[in-house]
């Protein structure tokens, strides 16, 4: 992996890569729909699609220049399609573990349009007794009478994206956002008492140096959050920043892997001092016996996780799929009573093993005996070879009785994991 950071995307949100998924696939995933469910736990995944502003690395679906009725309309396309998915044979009558509301900017909507859509939902899946509700918020939309609507609605993980606490590096980054608007939200959260409390950081924003990162660290160890994740940026093509730098013929200037990890590394050390426990490549908690990720641990062991909303991606009896990508296209699909799958993936046993392999590396480790169980197929022999390789470059603490990453390996775990991929095997 080159130190410097490329233009490109290295992070790994599944398995096998979106290049291998296409169209051809609709049938399968449709099948799958009408047709008797998995035992597998069930989660519910709803993408809202609108910013206040377009940040310079992002690189999801997202609209910025959207009217009160463009929202209205898409909630009630959502609605519209959970009650189709609710009537799924592969559906009906189970019972949801989690719930995920991303984007986007959930909360970008207004107190009256979440209880519209949360209504609207209801309609077709209750989550009053679902194990987590999680709620991505963007401090700058939230408003005191706001977060306590979605503690009412019955979220339960309120996850702030904080990013960074330097007003310069967060103007540079185009978000749209201050630091003000961090401290002024995070005591309505406080107040409202959620059970699990989240805050996003990104490590290596354009603008960012060693100070003003330990200064970010500091002001997020001082909100004692139940969680803090962590990423590295990126940058995918389909970012302002690669396009800017395209047209100026000027790269961005985003500090390199090496430094990225650096900051990580440090921030981990500083959150473990303070008695936080790292729970993944990018997450540590404050109270692991009391504080859960369902919706990462249970989609990265199989769940089935039913996509709502435009280019969402979802997950059903062992197939992957994705909604229509453009807003007609969706739109027209679930207004007309259909389905809104646009393409997806019929994985093999072996794709499936191979896939929570590598999620499993994500948090740092993999349950051997679970792998095995469901499998039939004991990881470590299937890849002797990785391991070895992983344990010659200072990844891999120990092989077995499970292998588990050094911190060395968990910070650069996104580029460790292709060497699993069936083209790399
Ligand atoms: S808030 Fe998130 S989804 Fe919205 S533009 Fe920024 S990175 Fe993209």
């Amino acid at each position: 992996m080159s130190e410097s950071t490329e233009p490109g995307s290295y992070f790994v949100s599944n398995y096998p890569p979106f290049s291998r998924w296409s169209g051809a696939a609709v049938p399968a995933v449709l099948e799958a729909f009408a047709a008797p469910p998995t035992d597998a736990a069930l989660g519910l995944y709803l993408h809202v699609p609108f910013c206040r502003k377009r940040c310079k690395f992002c690189y999801f679906r997202v609209y910025t220049d959207t009217s009160a009725s463009d929202v209205e309309r898409y909630s009630q396309g959502l609605a519209r399609e959970a009650e189709i998915v609710a009537a799924q044979p592969a559906v009906a009558g189970r019972k949801l573990r989690y719930v995920y509301f991303g984007g986007g900017t959930p909360s970008f909507l207004s107190v009256k349009q979440l209880e519209r859509l949360v209504a609207g939902l209801h309609r077709s899946f209750g989550w009053l007794d679902a194990e987590e509700v999680t709620f991505e918020c963007e401090p700058g939309t939230l408003s005191e009478p706001k977060v306590k609507a979605l503690k009412a609605l019955g979220v339960t993980r309120l996850s702030l994206g904080v990013e960074n606490f330097d007003d310069q590096v967060l103007e540079a980054n185009g978000r749209a956002h201050l630091s003000a608007e961090i401290l002024r939200s995070w005591d309505w959260i406080r107040a409202a008492g959620f059970p699990n409390t989240n805050v996003d950081l990104i490590s290596g924003m354009v603008g960012e140096t060693t100070e003003s990162w330990e200064r970010t660290v500091e002001r997020t160890l001082s909100l004692e959050p139940d969680s803090v994740t962590i990423y590295q940026l990126e940058l995918p093509l389909n970012t302002t920043f690669v396009h800017d730098a395209r047209e100026t013929g000027a790269p961005t200037p985003v500090a390199d892997w090496k430094t990225k990890r650096d900051w990580v590394d440090r921030a981990f050390d500083r959150f473990v001092a303070a008695g936080y426990t790292v729970s993944s490549g990018y997450t540590l908690v404050r109270d692991p016996a009391r504080v859960h990720f369902r919706y990462r641990d249970m989609l990265w062991e199989g769940s089935d996780l039913l996509a709502l909303g435009v280019a969402s991606f979802g997950h059903l009896s062992g197939l992957h799929y994705q909604n229509a990508t453009h807003w007609d296209d969706y739109l027209s699909a679930v207004e007309g009573g259909r389905l809104p799958v646009t393409r997806g993936l019929v994985a093999t046993p072996r794709d499936l093993f191979i896939r929570e392999t590598v999620l499993g590396l994500k948090r740092g480790r993999i349950d051997v005996d679970r792998l095995r169980a469901k499998f039939g197929i004991d990881p470590l022999e299937a890849f002797a070879p990785q391991w070895a390789s992983l344990e010659a470059e200072g990844c891999l603490e120990s092989v077995r009785p499970s292998p588990r990453l050094t911190r060395r390996g968990l910070l650069m775990v996104d580029a460790l994991l292709p060497r699993f991929f069936e083209s790399a095997g």
